[in-house]
């Protein structure tokens, strides 16, 4: 299975690929985990990109396209993978389509998770991210009261980006450059949509449900 992932920051893109892609034993290959890691090792990728991150832009197509084209050229995303926050604009979607052909394969499916903004906006503010595993929750609908990991124990923090002003910055750059994603799958005819209000649980189920046609 080769699936994507679309939907707006806050969606809950990171918190269901965690479930489907553990389901489908396909790797979850998520560009904003990646940018973080570089950021966080101090590499010349996380340079370049932290200072985009930072002010919730895009960071540039190329740099981002190679590190996919790198990751996707790994043995483990060969027979399927699942992508969460790329492609994140038409260019990268265009070139994606492309690289995928190069290696004689497409995409089977793209899910975008449907959530209105107020929501975005609460789901945003109160998450928190683990610094050793990697694994989202929320202050609110985790109750979470410390701020340790309970799968790992590892410390959680609040991204940069999750900030109040960038928040906003982030659901306007979705709306001019992501949102017309949803048009492009459509007229590609792999775009399915799923409620993803709800428990985190029964919008897993909703989404497997989604995917049934494509598993067997
Ligand atoms: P969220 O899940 O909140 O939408 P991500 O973790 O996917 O955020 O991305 C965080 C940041 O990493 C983005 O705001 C952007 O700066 C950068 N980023 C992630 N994926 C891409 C991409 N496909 N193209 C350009 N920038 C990206
Ligand atoms: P995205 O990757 O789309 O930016 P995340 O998966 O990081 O979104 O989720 C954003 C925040 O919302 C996290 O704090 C996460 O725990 C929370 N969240 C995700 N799905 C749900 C849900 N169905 N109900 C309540 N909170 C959710």
């Amino acid at each position: 299975m080769r699936l994507v992932l679309v939907g707006p920051p806050g969606a809950g893109k990171g918190t269901q690929a965690q479930y489907i892609a553990s389901n489908l034993s396909i790797p979850k290959i998520s560009t904003g985990d990646i940018f973080r890691a570089n950021v966080s090792g101090g590499t010349e990728l996380g340079k370049l990109a932290k200072e985009y991150m930072d002010r919730g832009d895009l960071v540039p197509d190329e740099v981002t396209i190679a590190m996919v084209r790198d990751r996707l050229s790994e043995s483990d995303a060969q027979d399927g993978f699942l992508l969460d926050g790329f492609p994140r604009n038409v260019p990268q979607a265009e070139i994606l389509k492309k690289m995928l052909e190069e290696f004689g394969v497409a995409l089977d499916i793209v899910l975008e998770l449907v959530v209105d903004d107020e929501e975005v906006v609460r789901r945003l503010a109160g998450r928190r991210t683990c610094s050793q595993c990697g694994r989202i929750w929320h202050v609110d609908f985790d109750d979470k009261k410390d701020d340790i990991c309970d799968a790992c124990g590892g410390r959680l923090y609040q991204r940069d980006d999750d900030k109040e002003e960038t928040i906003r910055h982030r659901l306007e750059v979705y709306q001019e450059q992501t949102a017309p994603l949803v048009s492009f799958y459509a007229q590609e005819r792999i775009l399915v949509g799923v409620d993803a209000t709800g428990p985190v649980e029964e919008v897993t189920q909703r989404a497997m449900e989604a995917l049934s046609p494509y598993t067997d």
